[in-house]
């Protein structure tokens, strides 16, 4: 008797119980990505046999999240504020909390009106992209110093055919004309050199450059605040993601270089995780 989707799943998840903390999802997105089909097929279809290829494929796969590497690089792709995004080795995986820094940023840019703004460190380009498809008046311009990550970016504005969005390799505003943004968005490095989480999960896979930021999580948001007064326009906003515990630091921060207008903003879970700040 060849397996069914049903078992496939039902053994996939065993398999990966102790290995994540989501393994029915896990097991059916590594399937739907294997099959091109959607998640909600495997509940129409559950009794349709597997091809023993497919199997085989499929259980490769979930060996894979097994070992601990994150379905996203499996798949390659991640949802990010309802895109499709390509991800790889090279970028960080787009997380949801991120969707905040997104939606602040849709507040500050007023109805009808072209604003240029910048995303630094913007990897897959999720955070540029999200906004670019929500606000097809503005410019936006993504910047990371991964050429590997530019090159990700600039695959999924063309796939997601947005024309208001150009990305370029650089460290973070060097070089960049004084008063060029209305607003600059970061979702920077921030955690500490020695925090013990960059050892525990998904985090394990990806970009080190992209996640660890000095001592204390905070050397590029240091770099990025005198930057990010030079290159705003009066009256233009910084929009920063930061660590759950950074938000006093870098309000501070923010004061001394003569910002204004400090808001801190939390999460889906309540964490401290956005500041804005105004010139
Ligand atoms: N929020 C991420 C984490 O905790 C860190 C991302 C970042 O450094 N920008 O893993």
């Amino acid at each position: 008797m060849p397996t069914t989707i049903q078992q496939a799943i039902q053994t996939a998840t065993a398999k990966l119980k102790d290995s994540s903390d989501t393994p029915k999802l896990d097991a059916e997105v590594l399937l739907a990505h294997l099959l091109k089909k959607n998640r909600v097929h495997f509940l129409t279809w559950p009794e349709e046999p597997l091809s023993q290829i497919t199997e085989r494929f499929f259980f490769d796969l979930v060996e894979r999240r097994a070992e601990g590497e994150p379905v996203a690089y499996i798949t390659g792709m991640q949802e990010f504020w309802s895109l499709k995004l390509k991800v790889t080795t090279d970028t960080l995986i787009p997380r949801p909390e991120t969707e905040v820094v997104v939606e602040q940023t849709l507040v500050l840019i007023p109805d009808d009106t072209a604003c240029d703004i910048a995303d630094l460190g913007t990897g897959s380009g999720a955070i540029a992209l999200a906004i670019a498809s929500e606000c097809p008046q503005c410019n936006v311009f993504g910047i990371d110093q991964s050429k590997s990550a530019i090159r990700v970016a600039e695959t999924n504005a063309r796939q997601l055919d947005l024309s208001n969005v150009s990305f370029s390799q650089g460290n973070w505003l060097e070089g960049v004309d004084a008063h060029s943004f209305d607003i600059i968005v970061a979702n920077p490095p921030y955690v500490a050199l020695n925090d013990p989480h960059l050892q525990q999960g998904d985090v394990r896979f990806e970009p080190k450059t992209a996640l660890v930021s000095g001592d204390d999580g905070l050397d590029d948001i240091r770099t990025i605040i005198p930057q990010a007064k030079k290159c705003l326009k009066r009256k233009g906003w910084l929009v920063l993601e930061h660590g759950y515990d950074q938000q006093p630091q870098i309000m501070a921060l923010l004061d001394a270089a003569g910002f204004r207008e400090l808001h801190g903003l939390t999460d889906y879970a309540k964490q401290p995780r956005v500041v804005l700040a105004r010139l």
